[in-house]
């Protein structure tokens, strides 16, 4: 057992979260999912994750036996979290929202979803905890998405762009063992386990250099940066914007006029699946190594979604 407030209190300086204030995203896409349904959201969730968007968002118990690790609160995830976990238990996420992309070979998504009122009162009746971590840990330069990713790929870390006011790059830039774009491809099914990749661009004999930006990395003007840099390969959790909503098709339009131009393997391999690495990998170990306290890891059924 630990102190909930022993973690939450280590979480909050590792993850350095004061520090950058109000979560530029989530600050946006919580009142808005939340304030159409008139939920009263900012008596919900806790004081301070309703002013910064991360952090500790619904408090449980005062003690913790598990630290559960997902990417979204999907139905699939949240379920099996209320089903499998003892009163006090914590949930630690990338996102407090479903962000649904879509699917390459199927179904539209439809953006940021709210959690559904049902699992927010079961969470509240069992008394857990939930704790997400958006911004920080993407920029995090032992702990982040995208490096995650570097490290599962083997890939050394060379350079990099889209810093932030502390000087951490977003998309990292990264020299590989010589490969070519199915091997490529058949290495990133494997690592991330899905089914399929979404593909664009062009196919290659020769990868070297690749750009990795966990997420949605689905912008053209991040994607020609990349190649200016040397980047033969484009790797990201979505290349395409399959949401069905104005944004999306505008998204998808500008992607579709730059793709005949590009000189690159452009790879995309789910927004989910690109963010959950992270939680299999590197927040596993730091949780276990920082509390010696039990992880169970909620991959979810979808990653495409
Ligand atoms: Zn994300």
């Amino acid at each position: 057992m630990v102190l909930l407030d022993q973690i939450v209190h280590q979480l909050n300086s590792e993850l350095d979260i004061h520090s950058y204030g109000s979560d530029p995203g989530f600050s946006r896409f919580i009142p808005a999912v939340y304030d159409p349904l008139q939920f009263d959201w900012t008596s919900v969730f806790e004081n301070e994750f309703a002013q910064l968007f991360n952090g500790l968002m619904l408090r449980g118990s005062a003690e913790v036996e598990n630290v559960f690790l997902a990417v979204f609160p999907t139905e699939d995830v949240l379920t099996r979290f209320i089903d499998e976990s003892k009163e006090g238990d914590l949930l630690f996420m990338h996102h407090p929202l479903l962000m649904e992309c879509g699917d390459p070979n199927g179904k539209s998504g439809r953006g940021f979803v709210p959690i559904p009122e049902k699992y927010l009162l079961a969470m509240k009746k069992k008394r857990l905890s939930v704790y997400t971590c958006h911004e920080p840990l993407d920029y995090h330069q032992r702990l982040g998405t995208s490096i995650a990713i570097a490290q599962t790929l083997h890939a050394k870390i060379v350079d990099g762009y889209l810093p932030n006011e502390k000087n951490q790059n977003l998309i990292l830039l990264c020299e590989i063992q010589k490969t070519d774009t199915d091997q490529l491809i058949e290495t990133l099914k494997d690592k991330f386990c899905i089914p399929y990749v979404d593909f664009e661009g062009k196919q290659l004999e020769s990868i070297e250099t690749i750009a990795i930006i966990a997420g949605c990395g689905d912008k053209v003007d991040w994607m020609k940066e990349a190649e200016k840099k040397g980047a033969q390969a484009y790797i990201t959790g979505e290349i395409h914007c399959h949401i069905d909503n104005e944004y999306g098709r505008m998204k998808y339009s500008q992607m579709l006029a730059y793709v005949p131009n590009t000189t690159m393997s452009l790879i995309g391999v789910s927004h989910s699946a690109s963010e959950y690495l992270v939680m299999r990998t590197l927040m596993k170990s730091w949780f276990e190594d920082s509390f010696s306290i039990q992880t169970v890891l909620l991959p979810q059924e979808q990653w495409w979604l």
